[in-house]
Parts: structure tokens; sequence; C-alpha cells
């Protein structure tokens, strides 16, 4: 059986005590990260992608701690602009950060089964690259964590308009922190000029939202701001896996034949 899918069992089947949290719906970002780090200290990391939400929450927990728990998953299909808002992140708050990649031998087994592009083929094929490229690294780093700070935001994805400040990640087994969830796009942007916080230059270049470059185009004026993540899949799917209810994507994941 393929070692991704190994994991993912394993991770389905943990008995873990799921713990009671507090209601902080009406708590400011800030407050939700200070209780955050008062809680769980080195426990608690965020997730970085350096999309907007993600740099507005650096900025954030820079103000309050000096070393931040940050983590960022490369999967090697990243645009070049991505890297350059890692390293301007990095040097404006001396900030370490934490680069997951995947695990090479994975990746060439994948790759020499289904080609180099091979999302393009069917949901089946995008979801296992996903899994492959993100989901398998971000388990890794989750489980070193008892919590994570995500930048999700209800208005981005019809796939976001339930979560919560503060919830358990039953996918991920620990508690998820989405300090921005209730946040407008507006709000995130204001955030960043006024704090005159890097950013990815590609979202002056219409791209809204950024993942990999062969999974990420511009979008339209009206445009959803996640139309073009996936662009040729329809609203319900998109999702990588890092946000999505892993019992669904064992279903889609099969390992990668050589
Ligand atoms: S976003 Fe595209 S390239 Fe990136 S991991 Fe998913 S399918 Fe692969």
């Amino acid at each position: 059986m393929d070692a991704q899918v190994q994991l993912s069992q394993q991770v389905q089947t943990q008995t873990i005590q799921v713990p009671e949290l507090p209601d902080m719906e009406s708590k400011s970002p800030e407050d939700v990260l200070k209780w955050a780090l008062d809680t769980y200290g080195k426990k608690v990391g965020l997730s970085c992608s350096f999309g907007p939400e993600d740099v507005v929450l650096v900025d954030m927990l820079a103000k309050i701690t000096k070393k931040p728990k940050i983590f960022t998953l490369d999967t090697g299909r990243l645009n070049p602009e991505t890297y350059d808002v890692m390293d301007a992140v990095r040097q404006k708050y001396n900030i370490k950060i934490d680069v997951m990649f995947p695990k090479t031998p994975t990746i060439q087994k994948m790759v020499k089964a289904k080609g180099l592009n091979l999302f393009y083929d069917s949901i089946e094929n995008r979801k296992m690259c996903c899994q492959v490229r993100k989901i398998e690294p971000l388990n890794r780093a989750l489980s070193k964590l008892n919590a994570w700070v995500t930048g999700l935001r209800r208005q981005q994805s019809v796939t976001r308009t339930t979560m919560k400040k503060v919830e358990w990640d039953e996918s991920h087994k620990i508690v998820k922190i989405n300090p921005l969830i209730d946040w407008t796009r507006e709000q995130v942007w204001d955030y960043i000029k006024k704090n005159n916080i890097p950013y990815n230059k590609l979202h002056d270049a219409g791209y809204p939202s950024i993942g990999c470059a062969p999974c990420t185009r511009a979008i339209k004026p009206g445009e959803d701001e996640r139309a073009g993540r996936w662009w040729w899949e329809n609203p319900e799917t998109k999702e990588c896996g890092l946000h999505a209810d892993p019992t669904k994507l064992a279903k889609a994941v099969q390992p990668a034949q050589t």
C-alpha cells in the first residue's frame, strides 16, 4: 500500500479526546492569536502559504512573540514570486520559517506513473498530486503540534462558510485556529497596506488566490476570488485536502503505480 494512503488511514484511526474549546467568535484576530500562544505555547504553528491572509497573520504574530512558529509547504511547483515573498517576509520580521518538502521517492513514483502534469487529467489525479505534494508534508508538520493557525476566510469558498475562529479539526485531530475567518478581502488588504507588509506580487496581476503555478490562473473581473484555483473543476471539489474531510479524500486518492 502507498505510504501516503497508510499515513492517511493512521490519522483517521487515532482515538484522540476532543478538547473543550472556547467561543472566540467575538474576539479580534490578535486576541485569538494571544489565546492560542498562551494555551499551546510552542505547540501551535501558522501554516503559511504567503497569501494575503497569511502575511497578515505573520505580522500579527511577530508583534506578539519574537519567535512565532511558522511553516510552509514547498510543493516544488510554486511560482518564483511565492519564493520572493517568502524571503521578503523572513527578512522583514527576522523570523525562521520551516519549509516542508514532499518525499522524493513518492514524487518520483507518482510522476513516473502519471506524468508531471497529471492533475489536468482527472480530479483523482489532482487530488493524488495534492496528497503527495501538500497533504503528506502538512501531516508531518502537524504531527508535532497541538494546534494550527490558518488564514482561512468564510468568503473565500462555499466549502468554508461554516468554519469558526477556534474549532476542532477532525481531519488532523488537532485544534484549528482561523483568526481571520470573518474578515473581508478588503480588511485584509487594508491591513497589508497600513502595515507595509510584503505580499506576493502576482496579486497585482489578477491573482487573488495563489497556489501552485500550473493550478492557478488570473481571474476576470466579477469572478469568484478562488475561480483561478483548479479552474477546470467545479467549486465543490476545490479543496486540495489541506482543509477537507480526509474520509472523502481517501476515496479519491489511489496509490501511484510504477
Ligand atoms: S495544486 Fe496542483 S501542482 Fe500543486 S499539489 Fe495540487 S495538483 Fe499538484
